[in-house]
Parts: structure tokens; C-alpha cells; sequence
């Protein structure tokens, strides 16, 4: 039985006052038990939501890591070994955000998830097709050919340690959501994928679902079969709504 698992996105928003309001609004949640919790807010919050979180259940994360693990010439970077001494148990990698406007390939992605393990991070790998390539049915193609980049570089072991996320980019702060059926099939061909090469690894690798998820749709998708919880974003930036999220995973 895998452990569902909600993250928050906090993406580039809030300052030291928003951040610190979130924080208070997060710790008045009544959070269930059975649900692990993550927040990803920006590099500079981090030490913030720490201390503010602590003793709350729940886990916080950074948005992106260095391709490098260890200290060195990389000026502006920030290294998973920098954000596991901050107290980071996470950090999201090949976000579509990052993917599509910073330009980062699948190359890039690999060398990160690869420098996160490295650091004593678990990366949550982002996956997800652009509405031209679903319209153009290459929705499966492009996930899994995503998801591969990091097998064949790394093997599938490293799952052991790490969640997918798939976010459809077409969903992503749009408010168009996958229906359950479309996320659950292709959240299915990514667990088959991962299954092909360890049936072991296919079974506790939690796969989130990401792309406008809300209160008001959070159940129906943690429903599915193969829908361990969620990446949310622009709900995670309130409180109320997050905690919502939460329970309905619960359920
Ligand atoms: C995200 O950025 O990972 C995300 C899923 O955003 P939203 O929930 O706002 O669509």
C-alpha cells in the first residue's frame, strides 16, 4: 500500500510576511495522519518555513537544485548538499516551468535528479506533454520518453528514493484539470513503464497527479488506481484549501 503524499508549490510567490501568514494558516490545519506533507517554497523562505513547521508533520522542499552536488564554481546555483543542511527532504525537478522557460532538457533533468540523491534529497521528477503533443497523441511518448532519460541514466533503483509527478503542462495553473480517467491512464503507462524493468520499484513508487488541482477535485483523482497524491500549486498558496487537498487524500 503506498502512502499518499500532497506537495505544494509555492512556486516564485510570497515574502517573508505572506510566507510566515501560509505557515501559521498551515499549522491550524487539521492534517491526516496517513498522508505525507511537503511544501516547496522558494530558496530564500526555506529556513523560515523550517522553523515555522516545525513540529507540523510536514516536510519542505526546494523548487531546483545545481547539476552538481558538491560545493564549488557555480556561481548563482544552489546545491542539494546546501538544501539538505537547511533541512530540505525534497526537491522538485524537471518542473515543466523549468523544462519550457529556463530551457532545461532532459539531459539537465537527469544530471539534477541525479545531484538531489547525491545531496540526500528525494527528487520528485515532473513529466508531462504540452497540449500540441496530447492533441497530436504523442501524450505517452513524450512522459515516457521523459521518464527513461532518467532510467537509462541512472537505473530504476533510484526510484526507491524518489516520486514522479506527472503534470500535464496544458493543466498546469490553467484551470483546466486532467479528468481521472485521462490523468489514471497515464499514470498507469508510467507505472507499467516502471514495471517493465523492476515490478518491486512499479509498486512503491508513488506517482502524484499535478495540474490545477482543488479542493473541489482533489477526491476523484486521488481516487484512481494508480494516483498516489498530488503536486499543487496555485491552491497551495492557501491554507484552508491546501488542507482541504490534504484530507481528501486521506480519505
Ligand atoms: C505546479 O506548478 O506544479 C502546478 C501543478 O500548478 P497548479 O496547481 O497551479 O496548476
Amino acid at each position: 500500500m503506498r502512502r499518499p503524499l500532497v506537495a505544494g508549490n509555492w512556486k516564485m510567490n510570497g515574502t517573508r510576511s505572506s510566507v510566515a501568514e501560509l505557515t501559521q494558516g498551515l499549522v491550524r490545519q487539521v492534517l491526516p495522519e496517513s498522508v505525507d506533507i511537503a511544501v516547496f517554497p522558494s530558496f530564500i523562505h526555506v529556513d523560515l518555513v523550517r522553523s515555522a513547521l516545525a513540529g507540523a508533520r510536514v516536510s519542505v522542499g526546494a523548487q531546483d537544485c545545481a547539476q552538481e552536488s558538491e560545493a564549488g564554481a557555480l556561481t548563482g546555483e544552489v546545491s542539494s548538499g546546501q538544501l539538505y543542511e537547511l533541512g530540505c527532504e525534497w526537491v522538485l525537478v524537471g518542473h515543466s516551468e523549468r523544462r519550457l522557460i529556463v530551457g532545461e532538457d532532459d539531459g539537465v533533468v537527469s544530471r539534477k535528479f541525479a545531484a538531489a540523491l547525491a545531496g540526500g534529497l528525494k527528487p520528485v521528477l515532473c513529466l508531462g506533454e504540452t497540449l500540441e503533443q496530447r492533441r497530436s497523441g504523442k501524450t505517452l511518448d513524450v512522459v515516457l520518453g521523459q521518464l527513461c532519460r532518467v532510467i537509462e541514466d541512472h537505473g530504476v533503483s533510484v526510484f526507491n528514493n524518489a516520486v514522479i509527478a506527472y503534470e500535464p503542462v496544458w493543466a498546469i495553473g490553467s484551470g483546466l484539470t486532467a479528468t481521472p480517467e485521462e490523468a489514471q491512464e497515464v499514470h498507469a503507462a508510467i507505472r507499467r513503464c516502471l514495471a517493465n524493468e523492476d515490478a518491486a520499484v512499479a509498486e512503491i513508487t508513488r506517482l502524484l497527479y499535478g495540474g490545477s488541482v482543488k479542493a473541489e477535485n482533489a477526491a476523484e483523482l486521488f481516487a484512481m488506481a494508480d494516483i498516489d497524491g498530488g503536486l499543487v500549486g496555485g491552491a497551495s498558496l492557501k491554507a484552508d484549501e491546501f488542507g482541504a487537498i490534504c484530507r481528501a487524500a486521506g480519505n
